[in-house]
């Protein structure tokens, strides 16, 4: 069995949202997908889509056991897209455009908040997909096993024909990748909606296109390819030069969609010198990305000062990506 995979440099993210553009018009701009998000950019730290998706006890434990966690409800924990008073200032000459209702949360709620006192405040941008896990908690967790994982590339696709709505695979995603349709109710079937989720789009996949979130990237940020072709960037990122790292490591589920971790600029004192601690908390990076975040770090600051030199660096030339049609092997 092939795996594909993907490579996002957190580095090179500028947090524009074109990804999550791309994504939304070519697949959930409607019919009951409204809500959904396949593919979300999020500021981090910062709570995320659905909110608090970190928190849910899901995927698998250390003793190899299923967690079936909590359904995250909607709207509260994923906002659902407000509407504006449009007709009121097409007829009311003073009429100011605000929301109908006065929203309390939705994707991207708090978008640049990050954490931290002026001046050692912090953020990075974290896109996130389905990440077509190898150990995939929503197929574990299908009872009609209406979940799937092709052998040709690995990606992970819910099938219609089969789901009947039960969410378990909602619940057991640890990273809350399925959302429920509730249109794609069949009531005298007593199925009341289906589950969703990114395809990696696998029909631009089938004719060697990258998909439609790493082609739009406006940062060359995302590669694609297969871990098992050497000549891949992402396996030289991935396997090559180990600077591209799993999400959330300990949830068990083997992501194949991996994140070369963001570096840090260093903490001020008090009297605004640059002080030898990065500022992003280290912990904090181990938590998101593993024990290996800091020997990746390192790599890549090895790499980026020899650079500056004007020596050669394959790594550098990957990451810096001159040509995008490069970033993508398939
Ligand atoms: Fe399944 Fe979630 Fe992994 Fe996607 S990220 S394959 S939905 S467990
Ligand atoms: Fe980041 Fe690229 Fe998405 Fe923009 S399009 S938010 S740079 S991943």
């Amino acid at each position: 069995m092939r795996q594909i995979a993907m490579v996002i440099d957190l580095n090179k993210c500028l947090g524009c949202q074109t990804c999550t553009a791309a994504c939304k018009t070519q697949w959930t701009n409607r019919n009951g997908r409204e809500y959904m998000y396949w593919n979300n950019v999020e500021t981090m730290p910062g709570k995320g889509y659905p909110k608090n998706w970190m928190d849910y006890n899901a995927g698998w434990g250390k003793d190899g056991q299923l967690k079936i966690g909590e359904l995250p409800q909607i709207p509260e924990e994923y906002g659902i897209p407000w509407e504006y008073n449009y007709e009121k200032v097409a007829e009311e000459k003073d009429a100011i455009l605000k929301p109908e209702k006065e929203p309390e949360w939705g994707p991207n709620w708090d978008e640049d908040v990050g954490e931290g006192e002026y001046p050692n405040s912090y953020y990075f941008y974290l896109p996130r997909l389905c990440n077509h896990c190898s150990k995939p908690a929503c197929l574990a967790a299908c009872p009609m096993k209406a979940i799937r994982k092709r052998e040709e590339d690995g990606i992970v696709l819910v099938d219609l024909q089969k789901c009947r709505g039960i969410r378990n695979c909602i619940r057991a995603c640890p990273y809350k990748k399925v959302y429920f349709n509730p249109k794609r109710a069949r009531q005298e079937e007593g199925i009341p909606g289906q589950t969703e989720k990114c395809i990696f789009c696998y029909p631009r996949i089938e004719k060697g296109l990258p998909p439609a979130c790493a082609k739009q990237c406006v940062g060359r940020a995302r590669h694609v390819g297969f871990l098992d072709d050497k000549g891949s960037h992402v396996y030289k990122l991935v396997k090559g030069w180990k600077v591209a790292l799993p999400l959330r490591p300990d949830f068990g589920t083997k992501p194949n969609v991996f994140y070369v971790p963001p570096l840090s600029p260093s903490k001020f004192n008090e009297k605004g010198e640059p002080i030898n601690e990065q500022r992003i908390p280290i912990d904090y990076l181990k938590k998101l990305f593993g024990q290996e975040v800091e020997n990746a770090q390192k790599m890549l600051q090895t790499e980026m000062e020899k650079k500056a030199k004007g020596e050669k660096s394959e790594l550098m030339d990957i990451l810096i990506a001159y040509r995008q049609k490069e970033m993508f092997k398939l």
